[in-house]
């Protein structure tokens, strides 16, 4: 079994393991594979391991493994998520080549995702992304705006509005990773008694993946630990 593989069955693992404890069942957690900065080659060994949905941050370097996955893996039905801050002059190529966008944070950017969505290929599926931890450098909508711009781009014909996002403050600091991730989930619950229809909370990397779990995420955006080390970015 190839290393890709065996960290795939071990996150898989970690999940499952961490589902159970919050009383979830683990196919309520979806794994996004984070394949930021490796080559298609890494991307087609967790294809073959039965991988289907990828993160990605760079839009040049997704354009191009996607282009390459198509051609090695014609048959793979492959989820793209774009997870990585929107320039807008960006949108046009995400909402015609993925499937999913979670970073967004701003309502400029979902009209103009809305508008560019091109129709035949059905709703782009959106979170919009929350700064939970309240970091100035972090981007994310703060959590005293987000009902008023969930509102405004629930709306939007060509989005399909799934949920949050949140990338809480790196901490090894257990509880406090679960204070950041409840919070989140506080907001999604609010937002969803508010009367959206929600079913995502992405949340949970791969030092944070179990406190994500156990306060609901539903999917965990995981990349080093299963493609290892990134040597940039
Ligand atoms: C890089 C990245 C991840 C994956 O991080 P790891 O620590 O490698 O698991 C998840 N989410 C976002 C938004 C990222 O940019």
């Amino acid at each position: 079994m190839s290393s890709i593989a065996k960290n795939l069955q071990h996150v898989q693992h970690q999940i499952a393991v961490a589902a159970e404890r919050a009383r979830r069942a683990p196919s309520s957690v979806q794994l996004l594979a984070v394949s930021k900065t490796f080559g298609a080659d890494a991307v087609l060994e967790a294809v073959q391991a039965g991988q289907t949905a990828f993160g990605e941050n760079y839009l040049q370097e997704a354009l191009d493994k996607m282009a390459a996955l198509a051609a090695q893996a014609p048959d793979a039905r492959l989820q793209w998520h774009f997870i990585g801050p929107i320039q807008s002059n960006k949108t046009r190529p995400i909402a015609a080549h993925f499937d999913w966008v979670h970073s967004v944070d701003r309502e400029k950017i979902a009209r103009r995702l809305s508008e560019q969505r091109p129709p035949e290929l059905g709703p782009l599926n959106i979170c919009l992304q929350v700064n939970i931890s309240g970091e100035d450098s972090k981007s994310g909508l703060a959590p005293q705006e987000s009902p008023a711009v969930a509102a405004e781009v629930a709306r939007l014909p060509h989005l399909k509005l799934r949920g949050l996002m949140a990338i809480p403050e790196p901490t090894d600091d257990v509880a406090r990773q679960h204070a950041a991730f409840a919070a989140a989930r506080g907001l999604y619950d609010a937002l969803r008694a508010g009367g959206l229809e929600l079913d995502t909370l992405s949340m949970g990397m791969s030092a944070d993946l179990e406190a994500a779990v156990a306060e609901g995420a539903s999917i965990v955006r995981v990349g080093s630990a299963i493609f290892g080390a990134r040597h940039y970015a």
